[in-house]
């Protein structure tokens, strides 16, 4: 395992998110002391920033800002995207297609820059939809994405950038890493308006509900469909132990928890960290995604000696109490970011 020097100038694309937001801030407090963010929202609207951090606002779909973004890098993390929970990647699969303009330029740009290292987030949306047909789904390991039918538009385009990892290495030598993220929660991410993911839409339903004295809240599909639920410290953990790993460059990993759960479970988690019960509508026709997907973690515990493993209910607990906080911050009339 090799590790970066603390002054070598580390690029982070896609920091005003949520997981590249969280990123930055574990790069910081490990003493990183270059740190240049990059995010194409104006400044007010990221989720985090972290004090002595370059902030630069830049569209990443454009070339030439990819390579000012790249500009002197040692090391560049991809995570920007165009994406969000089913809701969007169901309904906007050409906005999910065209982040294939960001990775293109961004790893040519770390190229042309000299970069040392090149990560990006790859997502589970890569892998055979086939095999996700059933809610007690056999947990997906590396080699399920071939032969290939990813989810269209966005797990598609992700499965492309994966590729184009793996050549830049193979024919240009330059050392890339590729994790497969399973969902990611927890705060500082989206909360509300259409792009937040399952965890954080069900907090959100159960604090609005518990607010506004209803006893009911809506559920997209049956309830039934299976996940499992990375909690965002151990992402950022896991995306510097892949980045630094000899034996990963160009290897596709999975980065998730292997805790399956329902979307049933999940509203029982939320609603006891709320203190609450309510009755259960079921939307059979909102988006829902495939029936059930888990991360098979055999390679990353061989590998790595380790694998995210925060508790849903340590990891919702606090993310619950985070969106509670922007809720009643917005109810206030204070400025927020969703
Ligand atoms: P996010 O939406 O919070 O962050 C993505 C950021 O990219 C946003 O701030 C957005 O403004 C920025 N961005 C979009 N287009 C851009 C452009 N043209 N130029 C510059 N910036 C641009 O999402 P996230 O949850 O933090 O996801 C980060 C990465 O992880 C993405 O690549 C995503 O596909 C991947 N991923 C996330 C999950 C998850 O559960 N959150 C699961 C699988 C994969």
């Amino acid at each position: 395992m090799s590790t970066s020097r603390k002054d070598d100038l580390i690029v982070v694309a896609g920091a005003g998110g949520f997981i590249a937001g969280a990123l930055v801030r574990y790069l910081a407090e490990r003493g990183f002391t270059r740190l240049r963010a990059v995010d194409k929202k104006p400044l007010p609207e990221w989720y985090q920033r972290s004090p002595g951090v370059e902030c630069l606002c830049l569209d990443l779909s454009d070339e030439a800002n990819c390579r000012r973004a790249c500009q002197d890098a040692s090391e560049v993390y991809n995570l920007a995207a165009d994406m969000g929970g089913m809701g969007f990647i169901e309904r906007f699969r050409i906005e999910c297609l065209r982040s294939i303009l960001i990775n293109t330029h961004m790893i040519e740009a770390a190229y042309r820059a000299g970069a040392q290292r090149y990560f990006f987030s790859s997502s589970a949306c890569v892998y055979n939809t086939d095999l996700q047909k059933d809610p007690q789904v056999r947990a997906l390991k590396e080699s399920d994405a071939y032969p290939a039918m990813a989810e269209r538009g966005y797990g598609w385009e992700k499965l492309m950038s994966e590729m184009f990892c793996q050549e830049y290495w193979h024919e240009r030598g330059m050392k890339t890493a590729i994790a497969r993220f399973h969902n990611v929660y927890g705060p500082y991410g989206t909360w509300d308006g259409g792009r937040e993911k399952a965890p954080a839409a069900i907090c959100r339903k159960v604090i609005e509900a518990k607010d506004r004295g209803a006893d009911s809240l809506e559920i997209w599909g049956d309830g039934n469909q299976t996940r499992s639920f990375m909690y965002i410290d151990d992402c950022t953990r896991g995306i510097d132990l892949i980045m630094h790993c000899d034996e990963l460059i160009a290897t596709p990993i999975n980065l998730g928890s292997s805790e399956l759960v329902s979307i049933n479970e999940l509203v029982s988690v939320a609603e006891e960290i709320g203190g609450v019960k309510l009755k259960r509508h079921y939307d059979l026709d909102a988006p829902q995604g495939v029936a059930g997907r888990n991360s098979d973690n055999t390679m990353i515990q061989g590998i790595l000696g380790w694998h995210p493993d925060t508790p849903l209910r340590v990891g919702l607990a606090k993310t619950y109490a985070w969106i509670e906080q922007q809720y009643m911050d917005r109810k206030a009339g204070k400025r927020t970011v969703s």
